[in-house]
């Protein structure tokens, strides 16, 4: 890195780096490109997922600043909200969810860790309350002398996409000849990281983010602006402009957590072919529209491609995934 007046505070809850291992079957039965996989999945915090490097900087921060409970909000089967549990449960501190959606009938996948974690749950009906709900889940936390750290949606501040510009190193180190690196994009942080980390770090190949949720325009400046803060973090300021976020959003349109035939295919396709494991909402959302993009032509035949497992497999063991996982 060119600057050394700034490293910010970093905790080890992964276990890094993550393996990267080739897709041999996958790549010949498609007929190239060269596939890999980055095992994100497998970063070791209670079952894993790209939100234990974001954690590494923001319980770091929380501690630095005398909290003694993390809070958060997500959907009921939250892989965010799994690992900020563990993450609390691993450095002595509480932990308290606001989940919202649809209460399910039973607690499976991501709400039966988050339970034995020990995490508390709050039940919010509907998204347009979540805000609300959690300002006050923050502010009777104060009030009750709990020491309350606010973990954002998905981690993703300028403090948590931090783990991603250092898993940008990573990576390098581990090899720099990458012609294209996909992965889910929903929060932006994944992608705000490994954008700036692209700017820091050197890499002379493409990123590609597969929308989860949101439309391209959306995304794209909310990366960029969340990649510009995130170097202020850093000490040295990178404009980052939307036009250098690269965001894929046709595969958004079912709506976020809905499964269609696409992310069946890519996860039977995955599980088959190499046993990989995907998740059906955003890994195996984001496969998908890889396989589809390779069909298309979109790659060059000889590239070579790393793809980021960012994790989320409890939800397999979720309704209404796993009543449907085939069809
Ligand atoms: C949260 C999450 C993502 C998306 O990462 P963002 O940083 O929110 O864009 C991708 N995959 C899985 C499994 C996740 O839990």
């Amino acid at each position: 890195m060119t600057n050394d007046s700034h490293s910010p505070p970093r905790l080890t809850l992964a276990h890094l780096p993550t393996a990267i291992e080739p897709l041999p079957h996958l790549s010949d039965w498609l007929g190239g490109p060269r596939l890999f996989i980055k095992r994100d999945d497998q970063t070791g915090l209670a079952l894993g997922g790209n939100k234990t490097r974001k954690l590494e900087f923001l319980v770091a921060e929380a501690q630095a600043r005398g909290a003694r409970t993390l809070v958060t909000a997500g959907a009921w089967q939250s892989n965010h909200c799994r690992q900020t549990a563990a993450a609390a449960a691993r450095r002595g501190m509480d932990c308290i969810l606001v989940l919202t959606g649809e209460r399910p009938a039973q607690a499976t996948g991501n709400l039966l860790l988050d339970q034995l974690l020990n995490a508390q749950i709050i039940a919010t009906a509907d998204r347009s309350d979540r805000d609300r709900v959690l300002q006050e889940t923050v502010e009777q936390a104060e009030a009750r002398g709990q020491a309350p750290y606010l973990v954002p949606y998905g981690g993703s501040s300028p403090t948590g996409a931090l783990g991603y510009v250092f898993a940008m190193q990573e990576v390098l180190k581990q090899d720099e000849d990458w012609d294209w690196m996909v992965f889910a994009s929903s929060s932006g942080g994944t992608q705000a990281g490994l954008v700036l980390g692209q700017q820091v770090f050197g890499y002379r190949g493409s990123l590609l983010g597969i929308s989860i949720d949101e439309p391209a325009p959306v995304l794209r400046p909310r990366v960029a602006d969340l990649a510009t803060d995130t170097s202020l973090a850093l000490g040295e300021r990178r404009a980052i402009s939307a036009d250098m976020v690269q965001v894929e959003d046709r595969y958004a349109a079912p709506g976020y957590g809905v499964l269609t035939d696409r992310e069946r295919d890519a996860i039977q396709t995955f599980a088959r072919h190499e046993g990989i494991l995907l998740d059906p909402v955003y890994t195996g959302r984001a496969a998908g529209g890889l396989l589809d993009l390779i069909r298309r032509g979109f790659f060059p035949r000889d590239a070579r491609i790393l793809f980021w497992h960012t994790g989320g497999q409890p939800a397999l063991f979720a309704e209404p995934y796993q009543s449907d996982l085939f069809r």
